[in-house]
């Protein structure tokens, strides 16, 4: 097992948080942020009860502060998305209030074509077709990449395909069955960008106006790996899915009428559902609830048992975020 990283404690589930940066045109803004520790101590401060016990300290795997880059991100993350090769299934998710820099983490800023800027799943799928292609020479691998938006608790699969734009929406009652046209071979590291901009454009084609939407609806990039031993023959399945979640923030249910409310009805389900799932894998219990969401739905055969679950954990550092910050920190502390 070439890359099997050595477990923590904490079994499988392991939990980073990331604190973006001040935008430009936001300095001297005022910062709950108060310290980042070496090992993943972060403490926030109440900007209201300064200096008494306003005061809370949480411990992550990792904290990565404001300046920290794409590429150091990735370092961090990489021997997990290698695992995939090994036959684990892995599953990366982005949990946080809508600005605080999930798509950043995932995908990277809009509209960029900068190598150094490239979010995780870029990063992740061209080194994963790097290696197969290059590196494990006594192993031969497929891999496949496939798209799902998940909207008020219904699948939209991603056509990944040049000619077929926009979106296949499925309403199978219980319909996880991917179809097979949703689902795309990588066969060179150009088809792996070429994809991921076609899946973004295709999603965008399908939607009206994406930016509001895509932060109400979980987005599911999923690599399929395929692998054999060459001298075995023995053969292996791993995977990958990369999720860039609905926004966290609390709706208030009495500003909010008939289809906002639904959608703010369906997100805080599925994040409820996402969390009970996490909560039971780390507490080992005999009963892991996936059945309540799609999300957990689609992912139940990829949490828990051989399976490696990594939370980032959005923070903007805005003081008029705090309310929201420590709800996301609350959800993040239960998880890990
Ligand atoms: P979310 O997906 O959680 O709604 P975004 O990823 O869209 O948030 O981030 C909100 C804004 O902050 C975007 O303009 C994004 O480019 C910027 N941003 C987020 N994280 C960072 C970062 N680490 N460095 C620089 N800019 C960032
Ligand atoms: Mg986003």
């Amino acid at each position: 097992r070439l890359y099997n990283e050595v477990q923590d404690l904490k079994g499988n589930i392991r939990v980073y948080c990331r604190i973006r940066p001040f935008l430009p045109g936001q300095a001297g803004k005022q910062t709950t942020i108060e310290y980042i520790g070496e090992n993943g101590e972060l403490v926030v401060v109440n900007p209201i009860k300064r200096g008494k016990d306003g005061h809370r300290m949480f411990k992550f795997n990792k904290v990565f502060g404001p300046a920290a880059t794409q590429a150091e991100v990735f370092l961090d993350t990489q021997p997990l998305i290698r695992s995939a090769l090994d036959g684990y299934n892995v599953c990366i998710f982005a949990y946080g209030q809508t600005g605080s820099g999930k798509t950043y983490t995932m995908t990277g800023p809009p509209r960029t074509s900068k190598e150094e800027d490239w979010g995780v799943n870029y990063r992740a799928l061209n080194d994963l077709f790097q290696i197969s292609q290059n590196r494990r020479t006594s192993f031969m691998y497929e891999l496949g990449v496939q798209m799902v938006e998940i909207y008020n608790e219904q699948y939209s699969f991603v056509s990944l395909d040049l000619h077929t734009l926009g979106i296949l929406t499925t309403s199978q009652p219980d319909g996880i069955a991917v179809p097979d046209a949703s689902m795309h071979p990588v066969k060179s590291t150009s088809d792996v960008l070429e994809l991921m901009d076609i899946g973004l454009k295709n999603r965008a084609t399908g939607a009206t106006a994406l930016n509001e939407r895509s932060s109400r609806s979980h987005s599911v990039v999923t690599i399929h790996v395929r692998g054999m031993d060459l001298k075995t023959s023995a053969a292996l399945r791993g995977s990958l899915h990369l999720v860039d979640l609905a926004g966290s923030e609390r709706i208030d249910r009495s500003e909010v009428t008939g289809d906002r409310l639904k959608e703010a009805q369906h997100i805080n389900k599925s994040l409820s559902a996402l969390g009970d799932v996490i909560f039971a894998l780390a507490q080992k219990s005999s009963h892991v609830p996936y059945r309540n969401s799609k999300l957990t739905q689609l992912l139940q055969y990829s949490l828990g048992g051989q399976a490696k679950t990594l939370m980032f954990v959005q923070l903007n550092p805005d003081v008029n975020s705090y309310s929201e910050s420590m709800s996301t920190l609350k959800f993040a502390e239960r998880v890990s």
